[in-house]
């Protein structure tokens, strides 16, 4: 099997666009093309052939960039239902057969962050849209905190060794916030130092997120207190919304 290249492709502000490279015919498949101009820049500057395109939801930030870059290149995109027709509609359980079938990605459903929402397992990749960031996971927008909390339970029975790579740098702000419910979580504080130098954090592993990732240990008793539950889910829930007006305290 080639060793395949995963390469971010910076977005507006902390939006990322993963190209997968093949290393020996210059194809390449687009994950979440908001903006079309940066991926056009990428392939014009690598030389590179566009194959196929995986959407993870509708967010203009992920699928802002799809229609110009189908009517430019012969390709093809798939997608949750909610972006019919432009992309070929694929659901849990579904697989995406990339790179004439020398790369099978499983479709899993993820609920919570949108409704539509679907992240792309395989190869020992995870393209995790916004359902799970490196030390967090999105913001409830279309889903309940009980759908969020059921698609992060199956990510995280996903082998150790999977590369997560999600769609956003959030990383830092996230361990910031986990070190607040945390602050003894020494995984966490390397983390920190680590990664404070480093302009692109991603990937993480899911063996790294179940270090240093909260929404990934609402079952530790010192969590649990922390937020004033004896129970994960509630645990879980509670650490959402307080993360949605959580600040970096200067
Ligand atoms: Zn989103």
């Amino acid at each position: 099997m080639p060793m395949f290249d995963i390469i971010p492709i910076p977005a507006f502000d902390d939006n990322y666009i993963w190209a997968i490279v093949h290393p020996l015919n210059n194809q390449v498949v687009i994950v979440d093309p908001g903006d079309a101009k940066p991926v056009k820049a990428f392939l014009q500057n690598h030389g590179l052939s566009l194959q196929a395109i995986l959407i993870t939801h509708h967010h203009h930030d992920h699928t802002g960039g799809l229609a110009e870059l189908c009517q430019t290149h012969e390709c093809i995109a798939y997608g949750p239902s909610s972006m019919e027709p432009i992309c070929q509609v694929v659901e849990d359980g579904d697989s995406v057969q990339l790179f004439n079938n020398s790369i099978h990605l499983s479709v899993i459903a993820s609920p919570g962050h949108t409704l539509d929402h679907l992240v792309y397992y395989g190869h020992d990749w995870l393209f995790s849209g916004d359902t799970l960031f490196s030390a967090g996971c999105g913001r409830l927008f279309e889903g309940t905190a009980e759908q969020l909390w059921q698609s992060l339970q199956k990510l995280q029975l996903l082998p150790n060794n999977t590369a997560v790579y999600c769609a956003h740098e959030y990383t830092l702000d996230n361990l910031y916030f986990a070190q607040s419910l945390e602050p003894n979580n020494r995984d966490i504080t390397i983390a920190i130092n680590q990664m404070i130098a480093h302009a692109c954090t991603l990937p993480s592993t899911i063996g790294q997120e179940k270090r240093i990732n909260p929404y990934f240990r609402t079952h530790l008793p010192e969590i649990q207190k922390k937020l004033g539950f004896n129970d994960s889910f509630q645990s879980f829930k509670k650490m959402r919304s307080l993360k949605d007006t959580w600040q970096v305290k200067s």
